[in-house]
């Protein structure tokens, strides 16, 4: 292990701020987040506790500037925080991941004075956020969605249906893309800043999901729900493009949650291989074993380094949509190949939930899903690379 406590070499140098921040994230998950990871996924518990505290530590508003209540971070600090969370429970970095890149920063990106004032302060300081754009029939495909946002004097009246809204079952605050001009698909859409206390707002009970059962998923049904105009994020019809542009930054949020399920895969297997005696000596004694613990690190590292790297490229203000897809797709299949070989290793035990491997398993493949699965990021990298 380096002194950043990732096992990182020096391919990837952090400044000491960055390896500071990794310390508090990696001694605040072994307090906190470790002794629960187990038992909140197996409850499908929402971790309500750690919310506040990790708000407490600047990790919930970290790419909102300091007058808003946020820490200002940069994003490398951000990835390396994320990736700290998920090395311990996926749940707890998609959670915070989903505050700070999906809500809280394009608040502050896009929003308003009044709007960066109204929902910032809580968002940074312990309130959560929700994005909902995924319909029941528009998930790789939003521009399909059929929510509608009409028109009625200074308001909107939506209508609509959202479904896998992660933290939505304890968000107060929600990004919620609905049609503004029903007839177009891209151009129609609008990004409307809601309550969950609005009349005619509903959530669902959570999903009973494969993985990151402790970070909960539910659909909201919108029945008439009165909005006013100063609500709008950004501009009428701009809503897309914000959507698109919160993905490819929430995309090194995703990479770096898969790099810390690589890592703990990783970190488990060795432990694992140095304990387990076979045929009168430890598995790790066997070459096999051994190759796949070079597999592991090789691409643990790779992941770690691209993930950074889209981080750093987000920092440098760069167009980030082919570096984070890239990133994104290589560590969410960095981590599934892991986990996979993660429970080979563990041998019986691997396919039992006395150990963690088995829930890094169900957590891993998640991130080849969400925020664009891997045939999506195909898409992105071959048409950026290709310019199509
Ligand atoms: C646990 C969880 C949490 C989530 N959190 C959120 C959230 O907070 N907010 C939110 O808005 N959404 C959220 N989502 C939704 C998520 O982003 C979508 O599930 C994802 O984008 C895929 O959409 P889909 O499920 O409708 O699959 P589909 O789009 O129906 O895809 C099904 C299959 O077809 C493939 N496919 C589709 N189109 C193409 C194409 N053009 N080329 C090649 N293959 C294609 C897909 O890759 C996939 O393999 C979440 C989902 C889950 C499971």
């Amino acid at each position: 292990m380096t002194d950043d406590g990732a096992g990182t070499g020096t391919a990837w140098q952090l400044s000491e701020e960055q390896q500071l921040i990794r310390r508090t994230v990696r001694d605040f998950a072994d307090q906190h987040v470790d002794p629960i990871a187990a038992e909140i996924d197996e409850e499908e518990r929402f971790p309500q506790e750690n919310v506040k505290r990790l708000a407490d530590l600047g990790l919930m508003g970290m790419l909102v500037p300091e007058e808003y209540g946020g820490s200002g971070a940069d994003a490398v600090s951000y990835a390396v925080t994320i990736e700290e969370l998920s090395r311990s429970c996926a749940s707890h970095g998609v959670i915070a991941s989903v505050n700070n890149s999906l809500v809280a920063f394009p608040i502050h990106r896009w929003g308003t004075d009044r709007q960066r004032e109204e929902f910032l302060p809580n968002l940074c300081n312990g309130g959560l956020g929700a994005y909902a754009l995924s319909e029941p029939g528009a998930g790789s495909d939003p521009a399909g969605m059929k929510s509608t946002a009409e028109r009625d004097g200074d308001s909107y009246v939506i209508n609509g249906q959202k479904n896998w809204i992660t933290n939505g079952s304890h968000a107060d605050t929600f990004i919620y893309f609905a049609k503004t001009d029903p007839d177009e698909r891209h151009r129609g859409i609008t990004a409307f800043l809601l309550d969950d206390d609005m009349e005619g707002f509903e959530k669902s009970q959570p999903e009973d999901k494969m993985g990151i059962r402790a970070a909960h998923s539910v659909s909201l049904m919108l029945d008439d729900v009165e909005v006013p105009e100063w609500r709008i994020l950004g501009e009428e019809g701009q809503g897309f493009k914000i959507a698109m542009q919160v993905l490819n930054g929430g995309r090194v949020g995703i990479g770096a949650q898969a790099v810390g399920i690589a890592q703990a895969c990783l970190d488990d297997s060795v432990e694992y291989a140095d304990q387990r005696e076979q045929f009168g000596q430890t598995i790790g004694d066997f070459q096999a074993i051994q190759h796949k613990i070079a597999d592991m690190a090789m691409k643990t590292e790779s992941a770690r380094n691209l993930v950074y790297k889209a981080a750093a490229a987000k920092d440098a203000g760069e167009d980030v949509a082919r570096i984070a897809s890239i990133a994104k797709l290589n560590a969410s299949e960095a981590a599934m190949d892991n986990a996979v070989e993660a429970v080979q290793i563990h041998g019986g035990n691997g396919y039992s939930t006395d150990y963690d491997v088995e829930r890094y398993m169900r957590d891993a493949k998640i991130t080849e899903i969400y925020e664009g699965t891997s045939e999506i990021q195909r898409t992105v990298i071959a048409r950026e690379t290709m310019g199509r």
